[in-house]
């Protein structure tokens, strides 16, 4: 994997904010890594008229050590075209610029168009690299992609249907960045690396399966965006589904993309999607009201005075396998909560009759905490030291030595490096994106012709007693 790549980025939506924070860093980090070195070139294409020398200044600066020898000559390897998307004589322009930039860094046609832009341009711009010839015969030729894919299922199957008429699905990379973050790597090594998971990761011996991932931060800036989204569409059918596939999917016959997306697919397939009632008993909606001096949602600026978009979800999920029907799956995600997190509890049965009669044994909990530091945790009961028989529970650390004391990688630099190998068994795969709309869309359908309000919770809260009630109404409660 680490060995050295030749590839152009083509990267549409060059001056935006993803392009800033996550790509160019990104690709310097495999660029000090060595893994692109002489052989790459960055085409950054959007509106605005820049030369390659001030697109060249905007990359260095996005970088962590801006005036660096080294970050200068990586930004040399980029330059910029002033391109609109729907104009078909941009792309004429653009194809000459690649052919020059191929030969000029012997790239061997490779070509990587990412596009980091709204998805209403996805269609045209795949049409155009098919049409006016951008894509090359004598390298691969992939299109990586970003979320929001689509707002339902059907616009997501249209916005597919928009790309697979040039690209084939092995050629379609659909990021979604937590399945670059380390800890949900480690999932399946946990999983199905260990005899002690792995024969008791079913519904004999797991009692339910907790998911949170809490932001504190606001809408901020992306207020127009997620208005339209709410925290079911931003957070839950991507991000949270694709947790829950890997927390319950099969273990695959090897691990490789085909056996691992195929498990996944059939975990997705295997949520049960909900009837209006279900929906009713099964899931909450919240949105944030002021308090501890921030603003509620209602007041942020672009945002309805009456606004009904959720900013919290939680949920209980129930799956249709035969390992895990019968084991509830908890899930929260919101805004303005308490702290920013992504954690994942895994709640062992108790031990079938308590031979300590007069006290309580605490359950075997599995922590896996994603954000903000990659820890894995098992909690046991061990006797106490001392006279007498008491026990007292411990947690045990499992989070992965750091033997070389290695940086961890961020899920950008993670993802494009798979990009430019050609695996996509960390990308969401067009099925696992078709079933967790067809999830979602029963709840968002549901919540849309439903006369109940949305739930409150304050700023800086863990969101509202409902939530807490989901799980009471179980006897259970929220680890976290
Ligand atoms: P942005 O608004 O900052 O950037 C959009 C880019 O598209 C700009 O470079 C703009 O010039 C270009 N553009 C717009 N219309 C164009 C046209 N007609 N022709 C050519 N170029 C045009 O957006 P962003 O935040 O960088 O997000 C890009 C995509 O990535 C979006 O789909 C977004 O949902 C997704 N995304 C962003 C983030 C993030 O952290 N910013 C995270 C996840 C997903």
């Amino acid at each position: 994997m680490s060995t050295k790549q030749q590839a152009l980025f083509i990267i549409f939506g060059g001056t935006g904010d993803l392009a800033k924070r996550k790509l160019y860093p990104a690709l310097f980090a495999l660029y000090q890594k060595g893994i692109i070195n002489e052989h790459f070139a960055v085409i950054g294409t959007a509106r605005r008229p820049w030369t390659d020398q001030h697109f060249q200044a905007v990359v260095c600066e996005s970088l962590p050590e801006q005036d660096t020898t080294a970050a200068k000559k990586f930004a040399a390897h980029f330059y910029y075209q002033s391109h609109n998307v729907n104009d078909t004589e941009h792309y004429v322009t653009l194809k000459k610029l690649a052919q020059k930039l191929d030969k000029k860094y012997q790239i061997g046609g490779n070509r990587l168009f990412y596009l980091a832009m709204s998805p209403r341009f996805f269609g045209t711009i795949a049409q155009h690299l098919k049409s006016q010839e951008i894509v090359t015969a004598d390298g691969y030729n992939r299109v990586i992609i970003e979320k929001p894919f689509g707002h339902d299922y059907q616009s997501a199957a249209e916005l597919n249907q928009s790309i697979s008429k040039y690209f084939s699905e092995d050629d379609v990379f659909r990021i979604d960045h937590y399945l670059g973050k380390e800890m949900v790597q480690n999932i399946l090594a946990i999983r199905f690396g260990n005899n002690i998971f792995n024969s008791l990761w079913n519904n004999r011996y797991i009692d339910n399966l907790q998911i949170t991932l809490s932001e504190s931060l606001g809408v901020e800036e992306r207020a127009g965006y997620y208005e339209t989204a709410g925290a079911l569409r931003d957070m839950v059918q991507n991000h949270i589904l694709q947790i829950v596939s890997l927390l319950t999917m099969k273990m695959p016959t090897t691990y490789s993309e085909a056996d691992i997306r195929r498990e996944k697919i059939c975990a997705l397939k295997a949520l049960k999607v909900y009837q209006p009632q279900e929906v009713a008993e099964n899931f909450v909606r919240a949105q944030y009201q002021a308090a501890n001096g921030l603003k509620g949602y209602r007041q942020e600026d672009q945002i309805a005075s009456d606004s009904q978009t959720e900013t919290f979800v939680a949920g209980k999920l129930k799956v249709a396998s035969e390992n895990f029907a019968g084991v509830p799956i908890y899930i929260r995600t919101g805004k303005r909560l308490r702290q920013k997190a992504t954690r994942i509890d895994v709640i062992f049965k108790p031990v079938p009759g308590n031979i300590f009669a007069d006290q309580n044994l605490a359950d075997n909990i599995l922590t896996i905490k994603v954000e903000p530091e990659g820890k894995v945790s098992l909690q046991v009961n061990v006797k106490k030291i001392g006279q007498g028989y008491q026990l007292q529970e411990q947690q045990l650390d499992l989070s992965p030595e750091n033997r070389n004391g290695q940086q961890i990688a961020e899920a950008y630099e993670k993802l494009l490096l798979d990009a430019l190998a050609g695996d996509a068994t960390n990308f969401t795969h067009w099925e696992e994106v078709a079933y967790s709309w067809k999830f979602v869309d029963a709840i968002r359908q549901a919540w849309d012709n439903s006369q109940q309000p949305l739930v409150e919770y304050p700023c800086g809260s863990m969101g509202p007693k409902q939530a807490d009630e989901l799980l009471a109404i179980d006897h259970r409660h929220w680890i976290y």
